[in-house]
């Protein structure tokens, strides 16, 4: 394992040596270079940020502008340090063109009064230039991308660099680093449509059709339908909370079957088609039961609506060939279209 990450770092050095010479005339031209992003973990290439001063006012407060371009320094303890919420991570990026700069996590207490990191989040975001200012021999830290006077970088860190970025407060903008991914689980009929209804929405990041909600462990597609192992089939499906709320995919499985239809959904009959939500969270619970009852008192459906809402019990997925069934055919689904139901 050791070796391997030895391996593997040497690699991503050199790639990163050879750089300019696989990128040729070509970079140098087009005025791109490497940066780092901290949220995908790939380094993209990027064309470099050029703005007048007045360009920059536009963006940038006076302070800012002072700090950024003027290569001025707040005086210390007097901003307060943007954090990220309790118990989050956050990046820290250039608040003149929101290149990553720092990892929240990087960051220490130093008693200066400024922000302070042992390491950025890559060499390649910053650049580092000998700044002989005021009688002092000191290296300043600016954005590799839009130039951006940031700091600078001293030898008294704690480890593992012993490096300490001193970074102006009002050079940085926090961007808290996205929530880990939600599960949620919905029976609304045969899974092909439902899952590719899910699919698409924004937010969700995953999707797996499956059984959930019988006795039976590790049931194929032929005990389901039986209709005696008290499976239905479900979609699961993993989503950014930030991107989209639970109420939003809630909405989605409403408007794309018809709850009122006890074990069917069209020409398909069976408890396997249940219109069902299983919830993962107390908080799930809530909200699909308010909305269930808000949903019904609205009479946008004219009979009874007989979603059932379980927790959520162990979910096999189901066999390959049901995986993204229309997407993989090139079949625009019939079924299991979302129709407007807003709120
Ligand atoms: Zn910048």
């Amino acid at each position: 394992m050791f070796i391997f990450t030895t391996k593997k770092a040497k690699a991503g050095y050199l790639i990163l040596a050879l750089f300019p010479f696989l990128l040729g005339a070509n970079m140098i031209d087009s005025g791109k270079i490497p940066i780092f992003n901290a949220f995908t973990g790939k380094t993209e290439l990027v064309e470099k940020v050029h703005k007048s001063a007045a360009e920059w006012k536009k963006i940038l407060t006076p302070e800012q502008f002072k700090i950024m371009r003027l290569k001025e320094t707040e005086a210390p303890f007097a901003k307060l340090c943007p954090m990220p919420p309790k118990g989050k991570n956050g990046i820290y990026e250039c608040a003149g063109c929101g290149t990553d700069l720092f990892r929240y996590e990087e960051k220490f207490e130093s008693g200066t009064g400024w922000p302070s990191f042992w390491q950025p989040v890559s060499e390649l975001n910053i650049k580092l230039t000998t700044d002989s200012s005021h009688g002092l021999h000191r290296t300043e830290v600016s954005c590799a991308r839009c130039g951006a006077h940031l700091g600078h970088v001293f030898d008294d860190g704690p480890p593992p660099t012993g490096k300490r970025y001193c970074i102006n407060t009002l050079a940085l903008k926090l961007v808290p680093m996205p929530a880990d991914p939600q599960k949620a689980a919905f029976g609304a009929g045969c899974f092909w449509g439902v899952e590719s209804a899910f699919a698409q929405v924004k937010g969700v990041e995953k999707t797996t059709a499956g059984y959930m909600g019988g006795a039976l462990k590790n049931p194929t597609y032929e005990d389901v339908c039986t209709d005696k192992t008290g499976h239905a089939e479900v979609v699961l499906v993993e989503y950014n909370p930030q991107a989209v709320s639970y109420e939003d995919l809630l909405d989605v499985f409403w408007s794309i079957h018809d709850p009122t239809t006890p074990n069917r959904q069209g020409p398909d009959i069976g408890s396997q088609y249940r219109s069902v939500i299983f919830y993962f969270t107390p908080e799930q619970e809530k909200i699909a039961r308010a909305l269930k009852e808000k949903l019904s008192k609205s009479k946008k459906f004219k009979k009874p609506i007989v979603t059932e809402i379980l927790p959520a019990k162990e979910f096999y997925p189901a066999e390959e060939y049901h995986q993204k069934y229309f997407q993989r055919r090139g079949i625009t689904p019939t079924c299991h279209i979302p129709k407007n139901l807003s709120r």
